[in-house]
């Protein structure tokens, strides 16, 4: 940590950091420049925070070397980490992206489920997502049909082969929600919801972690922090887009760069949501290629029986045409970028 003094920081000011970082096992230098002085300080940053120390007299501003988020980071273990599955799916380490696919909301019939998950295991994905419990901006709008939702996904899963992926939104529906399916699914409007993030710390099962409308990647990765912390270091990151000033074409903004830049700082996978992250159909295509050339573990896809009759996100679902399609030259695609990354680790080598 570095700590930079104010300008007109008095001696005794100086004096009490510099005790105060010692008292807690740092090693300290300092400088004192023509302007300000710094300190130098060498050791465990968990024992005090910047925070705590910020609010000192006469500190100015405390800059971190290390990354806080230290489960996640590259720091602590630079291999990648791979999320396997009993039937062999993997997710991360450069292994063939994968794909989840499937309604915004589990709906009343369950032949409109299985019609999707049999488009999506035709198509080569190895995931249905289908919400059970939804967050939604109204109380008015749909909330989801919770555990008859549920069992409608493992009965598509038992008939398809497909893993299943479903929102967790209480801690109390964990036990429950368990039994009936492969991966949780951390919303976007939870990603700081810290005690619902420690519970799921505690299961055993893979956990997908939406960013935050406004989850800085710092934040974001911490928000992973908190599961692994808790003992649960199956944590696949989900880039979905953030609120931007500009909402007039897409519902929210795709923070590409994010996948690379979390690739460099963390070991976790990594996959793009472009139905949430656009908010428009004819971007889902273009933006899901964009996150996989990018370095993304995998994709994540809304798809839909009858978009227009949807109970949610009708109007970013593809219709199961749609999506045969689009996920026909991302497949081809897929095999591609395969092809040129194993060219280039080859040249490398
Ligand atoms: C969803 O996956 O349906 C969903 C609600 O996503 P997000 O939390 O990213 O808005
Ligand atoms: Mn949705």
């Amino acid at each position: 940590m570095i700590i930079i003094m104010e300008r007109n920081a008095t001696k005794v000011q100086i004096q009490r950091v510099i005790d105060f970082l010692k008292d807690n096992g740092f090693q300290v230098r300092h400088n004192i420049g023509e302007v300000h002085t710094v300190i130098d300080a060498i050791g465990d940053k968990t024992t005090i925070s910047p925070d705590r120390l910020s609010a000192f007299e006469g500190v100015k501003e405390v800059k971190i070397i290390r990354e806080p988020f230290r489960l996640a980071s590259r720091d602590r273990k630079n291999d990648d980490t791979v999320i396997e599955f009993a039937n062999g799916v993997k997710i991360g380490g450069g292994n063939k992206p994968i794909s989840i696919v499937g309604p915004c909301s589990v709906e009343a019939n369950y032949d409109d489920l299985l019609e999707v998950a049999i488009a999506a295991k035709e198509m080569g994905c190895e995931f249905l997502r289908g919400g059970a419990f939804k967050p939604r901006t109204s109380p008015y709008d749909f909330q989801g049909y919770g555990e008859k939702a549920l069992q409608f996904m493992k009965r598509a899963s038992e008939e398809t082969g497909l893993l299943t992926v479903s929102e967790v939104m209480d801690a109390n529906d964990l036990p429950m929600m368990l039994d009936y399916i492969d991966v949780l699914q951390i919303g976007a409007r939870n990603v700081q919801n810290f005690k619902l993030l420690q519970a799921v710390g505690k299961c055993n099962k893979p956990v997908i972690l939406k960013r935050g409308l406004a989850s800085t990647i710092r934040e974001f990765l911490l928000a992973a922090e908190h599961i692994m912390y808790n003992g649960n270091c199956q944590v696949i990151l989900c880039e979905r887009g953030i609120r931007s000033f500009d909402s007039a074409f897409t519902r929210n903004l795709m923070d590409i760069a994010s996948i690379p830049v979390i690739k460099k700082y963390s070991h976790l996978p990594i996959i793009v949501d472009p139905s949430h992250g656009t908010g428009q159909r004819y971007l889902i295509e273009p933006m899901a290629k964009a996150g996989l050339v990018v370095g993304a573990d995998g994709i994540m896809i809304e798809v839909h029986n009858d978009p227009e009759n949807a109970l949610s996100d009708g109007k970013q679902s593809l219709s199961i045409p749609m999506f045969k399609d689009i996920m026909g030259r991302i497949n081809m695609f897929n095999k591609n970028i395969h092809y040129e990354k194993n060219c280039l680790s080859a040249n490398t080598r």
